[in-house]
């Protein structure tokens, strides 16, 4: 169901960025994944939806009329065989939380990282594979865990390594991300703004869960995709929203 009042706002706005969550906003939510560690063997298996048709056609024809990011907490490589349909001039990848932008065929990575964090990232990875975990999923900077229930032992193990409390850990229902509190969807949004010198208002962001919430403030208009589990100040529903955000963006920039 589309909400009105943000309707009468994208009206009134003149939009030249849009962001998009990925996971539960242009794609179904549920990545399934195994992983297994042993001495001499990495074995990896990960089913995830890829963005359909219909849906790429309505983001290839949105980023004729403007600046079209889609900002997720996955790693580049996935996220570039998900979006493969909408790559080229005005689309922008930022992956895993903002760490890394894929942008006019560009990699930019924002903030640098040192040896003390991949130092501590790895000495709890060696824990935290011991736990009732599904496994982990590939990421160059943050660490991500799939469990099928909040595994408490988690955040115990990320005190233990970072009593500097330098690091985050969110859990979204099938996954723990831990990472540095400074890095955010947000920062992608800042960047993009700082680099086409935009206004706050020209810009757009839609989300579901907590990770976005940084990204959802960065923007001038803020929109959740499940009201439920992230506040914002306009919501839309239904099966996919970030497929009604696409509809009311393209009614409204002819
Ligand atoms: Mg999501």
């Amino acid at each position: 169901m589309t909400n009105n009042k943000l309707e009468e706002k994208i009206l009134e706005s003149n939009i030249k960025l849009a962001v998009f969550d990925s996971d539960g906003v242009l794609i179904p939510r549920g990545t399934k994944i195994t992983q297994k560690e042993e001495s001499d063997k990495y074995s990896l298996t990960l089913s995830t939806d890829i963005v359909s048709d219909r849906i790429a056609n309505k983001l290839n024809e949105l980023r004729r009329k403007m600046m079209v990011c889609i900002s997720s907490g996955r790693s580049m490589i996935y996220l570039q065989e998900m979006y493969n349909k909408v790559l080229g001039e005005s689309t922008i990848l930022s992956a895993e939380n903002g760490s890394l932008l894929l942008d006019g065929g560009v990699l930019v990575q924002p903030m640098t990282y040192n040896t003390e964090y991949f130092d501590k990232i790895r000495k709890m990875r060696e824990e935290i594979k011991n736990l009732d975990i599904l496994g982990f999923e590939p990421k160059q900077f943050i660490l991500t865990i799939h469990a099928e229930r909040e595994v408490k032992e988690v955040y115990d193990i990320v005190r233990k390594y970072d009593p500097q409390e330098e690091l985050k850990v969110m859990w979204n229902g099938e996954a723990f991300d831990i990472q540095r509190k400074t890095m955010s969807k947000a920062s992608t949004v800042k960047a993009l703004i700082d680099r086409f010198s935009l206004k706050k208002e020209e810009v757009i962001a839609i989300g579901d869960r907590v990770n976005d919430k940084e990204m959802i403030d960065a923007a001038g208009i803020g929109v959740s995709a499940d009201k439920e589990k992230l506040e914002a100040e306009y919501h839309l529903d239904g099966e996919l929203p970030g497929e009604e955000l696409l509809d009311l963006l393209l009614k409204n920039h002819e």
